[in-house]
């Protein structure tokens, strides 16, 4: 999509700290990391969020991807977390559908 941050950093106009990449995800890391990992694993193909009938199916590649990563930084023992914010009530700011994959430090719950 002409107008989408994310699409614009898939396709390089837009510089992204990139960590993964294959046929059907890109992966790299926010610019304001809330944790000493913070990644941000997105779809190649512009979709809104998780409301969208692709979503599923994208969902299922961004979860490979972020075994990977979690592997590749070091999390799967001590653990991580994984969000899908979506809409106004959940957060969304950018509106490509995206996982935030947040490790290497002890993270609260219940969320703000
Ligand atoms: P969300 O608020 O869930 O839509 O997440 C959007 C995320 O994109 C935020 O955590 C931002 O810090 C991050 N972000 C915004 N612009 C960029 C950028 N140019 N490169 C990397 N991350 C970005």
């Amino acid at each position: 999509m002409e107008d989408c941050l994310f699409c614009k950093i898939i396709a390089g106009q837009i510089p992204g700290d990139k960590v993964y990449e294959n046929e059907f995800i890109y992966a790299f890391r926010d610019i304001d990391p809330q944790a000493p990992t913070h990644v941000l694993i997105v779809p190649k193909e512009h979709m809104q969020d998780m409301m969208d009938p692709r979503a599923p199916q994208a969902i299922a590649h961004m979860t490979e991807a972020a075994q990977a990563i979690v592997r590749s930084e070091n999390l799967e023992q001590a653990g991580f977390r994984a969000v899908l914010n979506t809409g106004v009530d959940g957060g969304q700011s950018v509106p490509h559908l995206h996982m935030h994959l947040l490790g290497g430090r002890s993270l609260q719950w219940p969320p703000g």
